[in-house]
């Protein structure tokens, strides 16, 4: 097992001068022990983060991205779960290869975490600031943790900060609870933050709230972000690249501003449609036809054809097409170097047709 520390990550052929890789996922891939051996849930995902930047991991619910999260902190929900390939490239080390021991000093101390519903994750019978402090003890921080746990609390831009340590989790909003969490993440100063949907248990407003804040402290403390979303709106206002996952793959890479200029994708001109229709009220609600296919039981050809109203019959549900274009700009599609943006969805196909928002 490796466990020795050099100061960065190996650079990724093509990455521009100057840029700092912080996070270099390569070739990653998620298996789940099935009734007749194992199901690759997650197949081969290459992304990187560079520090103090955010991108985004989007997708429907089902499409990888949150194994493709666990896979990054090697940290599975259950047994049956586990990294069947790739690495994981953070400051230098292959936390893919590092010993359990030694991952467990990285999580919480080089990479924070934050979950969705911040009511599951906050003990309900211990003050908020305690909880905090728990993350400094558990990396053996010991002296000045009062004063680093009302440091924290005023970072999360929480009022009056030994009152609030004082609070119980019942005694907060959701917000602000979410902001405890945060807090704690960043306890230890981590290179990295993942945060998996963190406004999606939240009112609109608040979600609207706490997206400024994380943005606030990726550009104060020079701090990567890898946010988890299946939200497109969520990424424009947060992120500055994002990857779209479907059925366990990556299937476009960009720069958000070309990304929602001109997506590649099929599947991703069709989540954008989605956020557009809902935020300019211009269209009905527009949702993709069909689903996510259930994992391991993946279509033939490109897992997106049974959706994709560009699919052409004999090549796409036959032939699996290769992810084409250069590293954080590629969509994994066979008319990939010539995109027609759609406009050809048939409303009628669409569920949530004759919807008016
Ligand atoms: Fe659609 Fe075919 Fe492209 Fe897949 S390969 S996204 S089915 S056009």
């Amino acid at each position: 097992m490796m466990s020795g520390k050099t100061s960065t990550t190996p650079a990724r052929p093509g990455t521009p001068p100057g840029e700092e890789v912080l996070l270099d996922v390569r070739g990653l891939c998620v298996d789940v022990d099935g009734a007749r051996g194992p199901v690759r849930l997650v197949n081969d995902v290459s992304f990187t983060v560079r520090r103090g930047e955010a991108v985004a991991l989007v997708g429907e619910s089902g499409s990888g991205k949150t194994m493709t999260a666990c896979a990054v902190m090697n940290l599975f929900p259950t047994p049956q779960l586990r990294l069947a390939g790739g690495e994981v490239w953070l400051e230098g080390r292959n936390l893919a290869t590092l010993a359990p021991a030694d991952m467990r000093k990285v999580r919480g101390a080089r990479v924070g975490m934050v979950f969705q519903d911040p009511s599951s994750f906050l003990d309900p019978l211990m003050p908020v600031g305690r909880q905090i402090g728990q993350a400094l003890r558990a990396h053996g921080r010991r002296e000045g943790v009062e004063a680093r746990v009302l440091e924290l609390i005023e970072l999360m831009e929480l009022p009056q900060p030994a009152q609030t340590a004082a609070k119980y989790p019942h005694e907060l909003s959701g917000g602000q609870r979410q902001r405890i969490l945060i807090a704690a993440a960043l306890a230890m100063e981590p290179a990295l933050l993942i945060a998996d949907e963190p406004t999606t248990a939240l009112d609109v407003t608040v979600q609207a709230d706490i997206l400024r804040l994380l943005v606030r402290l990726r550009e104060r403390l020079a701090l990567g972000v890898l946010l988890i979303t299946h939200d497109l709106g969520v990424v424009a206002q947060t992120c500055q690249r994002v990857n779209v996952m479907y059925a366990g793959e990556l299937v476009e890479s960009a720069e958000v501003g070309p990304l929602f200029a001109a997506p590649r994708h099929p599947y991703t001109q069709g989540l954008l449609r989605s956020v557009l229709g809902r935020n300019t009220r211009r269209e009905a609600l527009f949702s993709i036809p069909g689903g996510v296919p259930i994992a391991g039981q993946w279509p033939t050809g490109c897992r997106f054809h049974p959706r994709c109203p560009q699919a052409q019959a004999g090549r796409c549900d036959h032939e699996a097409p290769a992810l084409q274009g250069e590293a954080g700009s590629a969509s994994r599609c066979h008319f990939a170097a010539e995109p027609r943006i759609l406009h050809t969805w048939d409303a009628s196909q669409d569920p949530a047709h004759g919807v008016t928002a």
